[in-house]
């Protein structure tokens, strides 16, 4: 059964103790929880301290937007899944299209990270997406079912404790989603490979360019369970107007 909608915000490297404050006050306003829609932000690691103060007995989850593959060691400046942990995250993102390109992730680095999340009892959220050379290609599904591969392969029979996410490369922060066509027809295809892996009701969210003003329709698709929302989430306003939808 799956379990209803799921609106996760990704800051990115945004934010600072006054916004965050300011914005965090505004979600908890405003958000109207339900037993079919759930709310998540993932901040910044200097910041997740100051979530789950604000945060802590709220319907709004809180996670990190990365973790490290190792568990501890001379990894100068990486962060342990085991400390995102302790600050009571519900989620870590691994494998965003920006650390794949901007970090050199390969698929094995994301599998690994998906897998240190885990054993961390994080609800990792597995990023896939491809750019728009890959697009053009005709590649689109090659592209993600590789990266998924990787990541269910790594996870084995914890496939169904993942939250998945489609970024097309070439939605994220451009403002050019993609159409409610193009994301379900991809959407399905992840939703195969997961249902192959014994992991049908994964939640399995859209990410790239959501508005409110065009949450509901991505939102409909049959294969899409809520949104991984980047810009659009540092608004109050906003973000609550998709996580509604
Ligand atoms: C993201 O960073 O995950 C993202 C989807 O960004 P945006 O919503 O800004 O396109």
């Amino acid at each position: 059964m799956r379990r209803g909608k799921l609106v996760v915000g990704n800051w990115k490297m945004n934010g600072g103790l006054a916004f965050n404050a300011a914005l965090l006050v505004a979600l908890l306003a405003g958000w109207r929880p339900r037993t079919d829609r759930a709310m998540a932000v993932c901040v910044p690691f200097p910041y997740l301290g100051q979530a789950r103060d604000a945060l802590t007995g709220s319907p709004v989850a809180w996670g990190a937007q990365d973790v490290s593959a190792h568990a501890a060691g001379a990894h100068t400046g990486e962060v342990a899944a085991s400390m995102v942990a302790e600050f009571g995250c519900r989620h870590a993102i691994v494998g965003h299209s920006e650390r794949r390109q901007r970090h050199g992730e390969t698929d094995d680095v994301v599998a690994a990270k998906a897998r240190a999340a885990l054993g961390a009892g994080l609800v990792p959220i597995a990023c896939v997406g491809e750019t728009l050379a890959e697009r053009d290609a005709g590649d689109t599904r090659s592209v993600v079912l590789r990266q998924l591969d990787a990541v269910l392969q790594a996870v084995g029979a914890e496939a169904g404790r993942l939250v998945y996410a489609y970024e097309p490369v070439w939605a994220i922060g451009t403002g050019r989603t993609a159409t409610p066509g193009q994301a379900q027809e991809v959407h399905a295809w992840l939703r195969e490979r997961l249902a192959a892996a014994g992991a049908p009701d994964a939640a399995l969210l859209y990410g790239g360019s959501v508005k409110a003003a065009n949450a509901a329709a991505l939102f409909a698709m049959p294969d899409i369970d809520g949104g991984l929302v980047g810009g659009a989430s540092l608004e109050a306003d906003e973000f609550l107007g998709i996580a509604r939808a």
